[in-house]
């Protein structure tokens, strides 16, 4: 692998989980851009300490459901008359202001959360959520996932087992409709994409799709290639949403801008073709991960998409992987 040198990694406005913490330069070395991320980044320890410091942001979305930003993952919530059902439950370290967001649009309790897929930025409040009355509904991957030591490589991380009240039991593996507290769901199975747990929700009559991480707004995605990610994965799993969505569906990305919409979504579904595409023709020129990354296949893309943690040159690495 020929070396590249480490891009400077703002950390300003950083927003996987929208912590907003200072401005770290990486130190200069000769590291790929995926070996700098993931010595650099620190970056479960860092989200989940910042987590504890992070405001949640309340949108309101359409009938009865609203989103919370700033801890991990976008959640969404449904308020029923008798209960609620959340999508995602953030770091735990934000506890305190989810529980003041969630009071604030209800007394009623969170009688449902559903998992978008394993990763900790959305699944790590499992267990207070639990120990508060609800019953959690994943993929049979995300259940499979958390009972298991997980190695994430580009994060330089290994996640021991999940405490009992943290593991669904309510988990399925092909597209299900379901009701819950009056609201009408469809959730959408993914093939393996950013992970092999990946689920949409759809709440029906709202006409709102929370995509999980198979879709982040305005900003180059990751792509978990440990625990099955894949390119064409990513791709095929935005193809699944479109075919889903409408002119008016509001569109809830895992990460970025939280209010999104059919044109984003297809404008990030065809970003993901065209760098697909480029580093595919590359590769099979013969040329290493390296020459391709310093072949910038993703620059005309790069102000718009490049802008956030997961660099242009990361990006072009993940993809190279997969083609
Ligand atoms: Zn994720």
């Amino acid at each position: 692998m020929s070396s590249t040198q480490v891009p400077k990694l703002s950390r300003r406005g950083f927003c996987l989980c929208c912590v907003g913490v200072a401005s770290i330069g990486v130190a200069g070395g000769w590291l790929s851009p995926r070996e700098a991320y993931a010595e650099a980044h620190q970056l479960v320890h860092m989200i989940r300490d910042s987590a504890a410091k992070a405001d949640i942001t309340t949108h309101k979305l359409r009938g009865g459901v609203y989103l919370l930003e700033g801890s991990g993952g976008n959640i969404a919530v449904f308020v029923g008359a008798t209960g609620k059902v959340m999508v995602d439950a953030g770091i735990t370290a934000t506890r305190p202001k989810i529980v003041k967001a969630l009071g604030a649009l209800g007394n009623q309790p969170v009688k449902t959360l559903i998992n978008t897929h394993w990763h900790f930025d959305h699944a790590d409040g499992n267990e207070w959520v639990h120990a508060e009355g609800a019953t959690i509904m994943a993929h049979d991957n995300t259940r499979a996932r958390l009972l298991e030591t997980q190695r994430v490589e580009d994060w330089d991380f290994t996640f021991p087992p999940s405490a009992p009240g943290a593991i669904p039991t309510e988990t399925f593996s092909s597209d299900k409709k379901i009701e819950l507290e009056g609201c009408k769901l469809h959730l959408l199975c993914y093939e393996p994409a950013h992970t092999d747990s990946d689920i949409g929700v759809y709440f029906v009559d709202q006409n709102v799709l929370h995509t999980g991480d198979t879709y982040w707004n305005g900003i180059y995605p990751f792509i978990d290639y440990s625990t099955g990610g894949s390119i064409n994965g990513k791709i095929a799993a935005c193809e699944k949403s479109l075919s889903m969505v409408d002119d008016r569906t509001i569109v809830v990305p895992g990460h970025g801008n939280p209010v999104s919409n059919k044109a984003e979504l297809r404008a990030f579904h065809d970003m993901l073709v065209a760098v697909r595409d480029n580093v595919a023709t590359l590769k099979k020129k013969g040329m290493s991960v390296g020459e391709v990354v310093a072949a910038k296949p993703t620059a005309k893309f790069d102000a718009k998409w490049g802008q956030f943690v997961i660099t242009p040159g990361l990006f072009t690495e993940l993809v190279y992987e997969g083609v």
